[in-house]
């Protein structure tokens, strides 16, 4: 899937289109916070009670800066080692693709690879920085955002958009002499919840306290997750919610397939006009105006 060969390519989208029935059947969780908050602690916490229930998890992730560094936030073998030689779980580090959009595209289509492969529980990491958040937030169905202790001053820094995203929060390192200022910080982030606009009408988010190096908090956190899931279907929202994700899928590919060709196809004269925007020489609108023109003909 990952290939970026062109006969590979058409291979990989005839198997996907042979999937798609069997795709669909997972609960598809997106999950943020800012590097060193406890995610993959976490991450490997839960994926491994969730297998002891009885379920198969993914883990794959967006992180659109590691492709530049040739780094990988799941790379490093020491994240999550006891999850990753479980083979109850899959992990999968973020996909080479260049762009945002690239690795988004690769992570969506690796979802429904795995769906088809019979996991119960998709999670999807992202880093919490840039605009990840949003790509993965707009490919699962539910969104958990994870804090520090650090309560408003941690709020402060917090992208407002990132809050409005979340379905719920998780409070993190809720143990020894952090539990008390989790649990300001908590009631800190319920009260900022508050102000906000719920996403859906069948849901309001809530804010959990958890411990990965403890174990605190992952059962009430997969019930979250079921609860969820039940009020999401019930309503019909999760249906809606998907219809419309694929929706602006389909617009992701034709931006970026468009801006593909584009780029390929106009080589000579892009790097003109960006030499010639650059020396002030031609507004950007002029210059955007001029090259489409010679792709579109009008
Ligand atoms: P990530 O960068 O968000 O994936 O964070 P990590 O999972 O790598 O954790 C960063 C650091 O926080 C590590 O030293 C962890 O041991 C520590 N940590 C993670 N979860 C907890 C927790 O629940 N309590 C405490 N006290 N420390 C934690």
């Amino acid at each position: 899937m990952e290939s970026s060969r062109a006969d590979h390519q058409a291979q990989a989208q005839d198997l996907l289109a042979s999937l798609l029935p069997d795709t669909g059947k997972s609960i598809r969780l997106g999950f943020t916070g800012t590097p060193g908050v406890g995610k993959s602690t976490f991450i490997e916490a839960f994926g491994l009670s969730l297998i002891k229930q009885g379920y198969r998890v993914a883990v794959l992730a967006v992180d659109p800066s590691s492709t530049r560094t040739g780094g990988s936030i799941l790379g490093d073998k020491t994240r999550m080692e006891l999850l990753s030689k479980d083979p109850g779980a899959f992990i999968r580090p973020t996909p080479s693709g260049g762009t945002l959009g690239g690795v988004a595209r690769r992570t969506r289509e690796a979802m429904l690879l795995c769906e088809a492969a019979g996991y119960d529980v998709i999670l999807v990491e992202t880093v919490g920085v840039g605009q990840s958040e949003i790509a993965v937030a707009d490919m699962v169905d539910m969104f958990l955002l994870m804090l520090s202790p650090g309560g408003g001053d941690e709020l402060q820094g917090i992208k407002r958009g990132i809050m409005e995203l979340a379905d719920l929060v998780i409070v993190n390192k809720a143990d020894g002499d952090l539990e008390k200022s989790a649990i300001r910080a908590a009631a800190d982030y319920k009260s900022a919840l508050h102000l906000m606009r719920p996403k859906t009408s069948c849901w309001t988010a809530n804010v959990v306290l958890a411990s990965a190096l403890k174990g605190r908090g992952l059962e009430e956190i997969w019930q979250q997750v079921q609860n969820f899931q039940q009020a999401m279907t019930d309503s019909g929202e999760l249906d809606k919610l998907r219809r419309e994700q694929a929706k602006s899928w389909m617009w992701a590919e034709i931006q970026d397939r468009l801006k593909d060709h584009f780029q390929n196809s106009h080589r000579d004269k892009l790097r003109a006009m960006e030499t010639a925007v650059r020396d002030g020489r031609i507004t950007p609108a002029a210059a955007a105006r001029d090259l489409l023109k010679d792709m579109t003909g009008e």
